[in-house]
């Protein structure tokens, strides 16, 4: 399987680790700290054509493959999983608009948040309504042919920044014949009247990444805000979810990697009992344990889009990568501050930040029991 990884995939991987170690690595400290996006690394992102690499070139995008985009993914979260979180969450309303966007839609909307003139976002859960999609409370109104929306959302990502662009959000705009809600998607513009922000949500990991709540109060659309048609938002999310899984699973492994990385340059470098760190067998089996389970997450995820790019099916490979590289992932974040002893817990140090990263990817696009659902649920039918 990874005879398929071709030059063009090598030639991505190394620009993206020069990008990465030049203009990430030196700032990820400071976005941490101040949970401040990341504006510069986003915009030069955008024009190294990273953002949009899966995406047609007639809307900026780079024409690549989603093999290509993992291995975007990875090499950012190597060194700062936050950035990497950012264009992630990115390319969820991307791909909606991509998918399931008119024309019209694709050209004032994508466009810019595949060459980094904006960020995009996906505002789908609220505070009753996580794992739980289907049951969202923001309604969708259509009065003398303008959508008319009320309700909130909560933890969303790449919102409230100064060039925050098309939030893609699900509403009910009606019951469906079984009792069910009807549910679509609107793609809001920064600044429509009626939508707010709330809080700038604090967290313990993906800190420089921006996260806020969002309240709509009539927040008043036209009709061409409405992305494909009415009743069809959550099969559109759906459809896109087992992407979503296989990008944060990327983020899992880029964590897993740098983990690996940070952990044996400090074996090899720290001394106790007049010993490198490195003749301790107990810390080398944790190395070893990392580097097994970095190799398995990357041949599962390399599947999972392999699988994607040729057209496959591959929920059922997506889930199990998912919940692989993210466990492991979250397991070598705690083994690498062990390993750093006291150094491990200050912030200066990128292995202390890589635990809050980890745990959240364990959450967000279905978490870990969400994955195992998914995967008995097709192992047991
Ligand atoms: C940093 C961050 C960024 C995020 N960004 C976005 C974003 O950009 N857009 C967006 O829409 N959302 C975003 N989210 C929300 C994220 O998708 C949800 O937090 C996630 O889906 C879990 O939902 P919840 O928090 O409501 O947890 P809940 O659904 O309340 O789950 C709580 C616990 O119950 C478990 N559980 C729930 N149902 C079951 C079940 N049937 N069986 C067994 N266990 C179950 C869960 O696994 C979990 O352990 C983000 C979250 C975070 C933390």
């Amino acid at each position: 399987m990874l005879q398929q990884i071709n030059e063009e995939h090598d030639m991505t991987r190394q620009a993206v680790r020069r990008f990465a170690k030049n203009e990430i690595a030196p700032l990820a400290e400071h976005l941490w700290r101040e949970q401040e996006f990341p504006y510069a690394i986003w915009k030069q992102a955008g024009e190294l054509g990273f953002l949009g690499l899966p995406y047609p070139e007639r809307y900026g995008g780079g024409g690549g493959n989603w093999l290509g985009f993992t291995i975007v993914l990875e090499e950012i979260a190597r060194v700062d999983c936050a950035v990497a979180a950012s264009l992630m969450a990115n390319s969820t309303p991307a791909s909606l608009i991509n998918n399931y966007g008119t024309e019209e839609q694709k050209q004032r909307h994508l466009r810019p948040i595949l060459e980094g003139a904006q960020v995009g976002c996906i505002g789908l859960t609220e505070p009753n309504a996580g794992s739980d999609a289907a049951n969202i409370e923001t309604r969708a109104v259509l009065r003398d042919g303008r959508w008319i929306i009320n309700g909130s959302k909560t933890f969303i990502s790449n919102s409230g920044t100064d060039i925050t662009g098309p939030v893609v959000i699900a509403a009910v705009t009606g019951t469906l014949p079984d009792g069910r809600k009807e549910i679509s998607n609107f793609i809001l513009p920064n600044g429509a009247p009626g939508f707010t922000y709330g809080r700038k949500l604090q967290k313990i990991g993906w800190c420089g990444s921006t996260t806020y709540e969002l309240f709509f109060e009539d927040c008043d659309l036209g009709d061409e805000h409405l992305l494909g048609q009415v009743g069809a938002g959550l099969k559109q999310t759906l459809s896109n979810i087992s992407t979503g899984r296989i990008l944060i699973g990327a983020l899992a492994l880029g964590i897993l990697q740098g983990s690996l990385e940070r952990s044996i340059a400090y074996l090899k470098e720290r001394k106790a009992f007049g010993k490198f760190l490195a003749e301790f067998q107990t810390l080398q089996f944790k190395v070893a344990d990392m580097a097994v389970h970095a190799h398995g997450a990357r041949l599962m995820l390399y599947d999972a889009a392999l699988r994607k790019d040729a057209g496959q099916r591959f929920d059922q490979q997506a889930s199990m990568a998912k919940v692989f590289a993210t466990e492991r992932a979250m397991e070598a974040a705690h083994q690498a501050i062990q390993i750093h002893g006291g150094n491990g817990i200050m912030s200066e140090y990128p292995v202390s930040r890589a635990f809050g990263d980890a745990k959240v990817l364990e959450i967000v696009e279905g978490t870990s029991e969400i994955q195992r659902i998914i995967i008995s649920r097709e192992l047991l039918k």
